[in-house]
């Protein structure tokens, strides 16, 4: 079986972080990239995966809530764990490339 590639472990750990950050657990960016600043990535990540009213929390990605913190921690892990780790990529191509000029 074929080892995931140094890059797929890097999204995967800043998506894991980015769950743990939305929910208000504090969670290090243990992982580097020259040239990006992950800790920003994932702060401007964290806020569009889950809000709190106070009370509750909700899942940002579908709607779904009222969850207790744990809750929706097993929520993003079992149902938008692909999709956290699609917007870290995305985030990251758009940091890494997204200055470059086209053509
Ligand atoms: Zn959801």
């Amino acid at each position: 079986m074929e080892q995931p590639s140094l890059l797929r472990r890097l999204v995967e750990r800043v998506a894991e972080v980015a769950i743990r950050r939305a929910l208000g657990y504090a969670a290090a960016a243990d992982v580097s990239l020259p040239g990006v600043d992950v800790d920003e990535l994932i702060g401007a990540l964290a806020p569009r995966l889950a809000s709190f009213d106070g009370v509750s929390y909700r899942c940002a990605l579908c709607g779904r809530g009222p969850f207790t913190r744990r809750g929706l921690y097993l929520h993003m892990k079992r149902v938008h764990l692909e999709h956290v780790r699609e917007l870290v990529e995305a985030e990251l191509r758009r940091r890494i490339f997204g200055g470059l000029p086209r053509g």
